[in-house]
């Protein structure tokens, strides 16, 4: 499915909840093998391709490091 918006996640915000990965339908998120500066594995989009455009990832990530961009 071709979505309509890209994910862009801050990885320097991210504190590796999992939060969006858990919801994500399409299992399309995941953490990442690198750290970011605060020591931390963030989420990262897998396949970008397999994005729906749900915004469930947008919607329960606590600390606002998701942004939904329009295509
Ligand atoms: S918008 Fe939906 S399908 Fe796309 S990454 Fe977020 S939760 Fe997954
Ligand atoms: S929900 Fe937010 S803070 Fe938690 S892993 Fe995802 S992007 Fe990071």
């Amino acid at each position: 499915m071709n979505s309509p918006i890209i994910i862009s996640i801050d990885k320097e915000k991210c504190k590796g909840c999992q939060l969006c990965i858990l919801f994500c339908p399409s299992k399309n998120l995941v953490l990442s093998d690198d750290l970011n500066k605060k020591g931390i594995k963030y989420a990262k989009v897998k396949n970008a391709s397999s994005c729906t455009g749900c915004g469930f990832c947008f919607l329960v990530c606590p600390d606002c490091c998701i942004e939904i961009i329009e295509k």
